[in-house]
């Protein structure tokens, strides 16, 4: 399996990588292949007036750690070293990685309000959607039992009212990634409710309350749905009823 010629260069490099990283400074004393690359640079520096020793140096450290098998204990020594110090690059770039990502969460959760506690107001701010298909519209085996606000993945979506979350959740059948808030103050025999469907991000969780004009999160196409929209709808009772109309008589 181990070849001896390369065994043998195996060895020299690693004598050199083991030189170079243990002892930097006294790199001038360093064996053949050190030396080599001194030569090297220097021919460089004589021809080119500038020096690139660092340049040199540093491609051939990786090169020399890809290479080699071990066998000995220092050759093992060394080649977990290098095993570990990937790994903690492999660390560092994860938390760099989840740093990033909390930090879109952050700008997300700090996305502003856009409208005062007690108020009611449309889903998605004017001018960021265009109504499509409404109560009623035309389904296979069932007719649409919400609004639909048309507009690109990723537009804000805001809670119509003052409210509690009561599902939020991947997935929910057809109607995909949906946020469902209930709103006792706006409550009189039946218990109102406003559902946002086919989002791409959810900002909220169950049981937290939010105020109107909440960012709750962003539009999508999850579900059951041709192209990018909110599907907005208003239960009361948990039965739906017609949301744009709800929306026109009770924003002022
Ligand atoms: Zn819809």
């Amino acid at each position: 399996m181990v070849r001896p010629i390369r065994t043998v260069a195996i060895l020299a490099a690693v004598g050199t990588l083991v030189v170079a990283i243990a002892l930097p400074a006294l790199a001038t004393g360093a064996p053949a292949s050190a030396g080599t690359a001194a030569m090297t640079s220097q021919q460089l520096a004589a021809h080119h007036a500038q020096s690139i020793v660092v340049a040199s140096e540093a491609m051939q450290a990786p090169s020399a750690r890809e290479q080699f098998t071990a066998t000995t204990p220092e050759e093992i020594a060394t080649k977990k070293a290098a095993d570990e110090a990937r790994a903690l690059e492999a660390a560092k770039a994860a938390a760099l990685a989840a740093t990033s990502s909390a930090m879109t969460a952050s700008v997300h959760s700090s996305m502003p309000s856009i409208a005062q506690p007690g108020q009611v107001i449309y889903p998605m701010a004017a001018g960021s959607y265009t109504l499509s298909d409404g109560f009623g519209a035309a389904r296979t085996g069932r007719s649409h039992m919400g609004q639909d606000f048309a507009a690109p993945i990723g537009t804000p979506i805001y809670a119509i009212a003052d409210g509690c979350v009561s599902i939020s959740q991947s997935d929910y059948g057809g109607y995909g990634d949906t946020v469902q808030i209930s709103h006792p103050a706006l409550s009189g025999a039946g218990a109102l409710a406003s559902l946002y469907g086919h989002m791409s991000y959810r900002a909220v969780s169950v049981g937290q309350c939010v105020t109107a004009g909440q960012y709750l999160g962003d539009v999508g196409n999850t579900g059951w749905v041709s192209g990018s929209c909110l599907h907005f709808e208003v239960l009361i009772n948990n039965t739906e009823i017609d949301p744009l109309a709800w929306l026109q008589s009770n924003v002022f």
